[in-house]
């Protein structure tokens, strides 16, 4: 129903403009080249026919398909983000186009060897037959999230071309800097006025997400005393090992590298530190909210059991809550999981739904008033050169949010 090439192309005039976000700035967009793409996307969305389209100071778009039926239907949202990861560069993208792939390795790059490899990635066993959209070995791809993207214009585009397909009122948003976190910050929920939303940001086909982690960041500062080594006796205290204590009092197997599906870890990500002074950097993670307080509680334990060990106020610890569950908000409103889920499975999609280790905007959107499952988008291995898209799930997702559409508006 939605052409190959039509969406190939789309998605290539996508990712060959650089939107690498920046951490380190302060700005919204956090890159200005950002705008580069955000400006095109309103042109498009305006050319293709949607209405109302808007892009404020911060980059963010957002555009309406009007409602082509007479009885009231919920509004809906999908969204997708245009910035690409800091981690690996997204300039000078140059796409492969793997017509028919033939289930064997894939050569990114001769001259340094670099493939992808069906023995290393597995997934793509299923995509054998299909065509893939790979990089050239030396920057990312950008599917996560221009694949998103390219799929909510099509569809739109789509809907706008087939009016005998009814559906009610739809909006549009696409964000910057999603990658840095940001992405739901300056998202005004009230402006884009949907009942719900989707994100169109998961990876393989029939992924449909609507529970993530709890998290939160916990910066431990152990405080020593340098005193010259030859004569420390009784006077040094070296904050080298008192952090290795606490380190050592947190349950080894309870790490990221030890944990999958529903278990909660502890991750030291950054030590920094000499005798005088030690920081500890962590972050907590957990999809049950009890448990999620339960370790937080934990680190301030252990904190106030090693200042009472020495007997001052040797360590200190200041726990940040980053984002939560979106489960909590989604459950209630259980519905928009289900059309989800029955859209999928009418273009005989075989739903995956599965805990998210990590977060999306939609979390943050569903705790500012928008609920916001997130849907599969196609690609994979997200922020590096072995990053890859296969066609044929751009089109299915293209037709899920059609389909979603359509679900929606025959409710009532
Ligand atoms: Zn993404």
């Amino acid at each position: 129903m939605i052409s190959k090439e039509h969406i190939i192309k789309r998605f290539i005039s996508y990712v060959t403009i650089d939107t690498q976000s920046d951490p380190n700035s302060e700005t919204t967009p956090s890159t200005k080249k950002q705008w580069d793409l955000a400006n095109k996307l309103a042109e498009e969305l305006k050319s293709i026919g949607m209405q109302e389209v808007t892009i404020d100071e911060n980059a963010y778009i957002m555009a309406t398909l009007p409602s082509n039926v007479k009885h009231e239907v919920p509004v809906i949202g999908f969204i997708s983000h245009f910035d690409t990861s800091p981690d690996f560069t997204g300039a000078n993208v140059k796409p492969q186009i793997i017509d028919k792939y033939n289930g064997k390795n894939i050569v990114l790059k001769k001259k340094e060897n670099i493939v992808l490899s069906p023995d290393y990635f597995e997934d793509l066993h299923q995509y054998k037959g299909q065509t893939l959209i790979t990089t050239d070995g030396t920057t990312l791809l950008g599917a996560d999230d221009k694949a998103g993207i390219c799929e909510i214009v099509s569809a739109m585009e789509y809907l706008i071309n087939h009016p005998e397909i009814k559906h009610g009122k739809i909006r549009v948003g696409f964000t910057p800097d999603e990658e840095i976190g940001r992405g739901a910050h300056k998202f005004d929920v009230n402006k884009f006025g949907a009942d719900w939303a989707y994100t169109m940001d998961g990876s393989q086909i029939g992924e449909l997400e609507y529970e993530n982690f709890n998290a939160a960041g916990a910066v431990v500062t152990v405080k020593g005393k340098s005193v010259h080594p030859g004569y420390a006796k009784g006077k040094m205290i070296n904050s080298l090992y008192i952090a290795q204590e606490f380190i050592n009092s947190l349950p080894r197997i309870e790490t990221p590298e030890h944990t999958e599906g529903y278990q909660g870890f502890f991750h030291l990500h950054d030590v920094n530190g000499n005798v005088e002074q030690t920081m500890l950097k962590y972050i907590i993670r957990d999809h049950d909210k009890k448990h999620f307080e339960a370790r937080k509680e934990v680190m301030v334990k252990l904190t106030n059991e090693l200042n009472s060990q020495y007997g001052r106020e040797i360590i200190s610890i200041e726990i940040k809550d980053q984002y939560f569950n979106m489960k909590e908000q989604i459950e209630p409103v259980m519905h928009i999981v289900n059309i989800a889920e029955k859209a999928m499975k009418e273009l005989d999609i075989t739903p995956i739904i599965k805990p998210i280790r990590g977060g999306t905007d939609g979390s943050q959107l569903s705790y500012m008033g928008l609920p916001c499952p997130n849907i599969f988008a196609g690609g994979h291995n997200f922020h590096g050169r072995y990053e890859y898209v296969p066609v044929e799930s751009m089109i299915k997702a293209t037709e899920v949010i059609c389909k979603i559409a359509e679900l929606t508006a025959k409710r009532k």
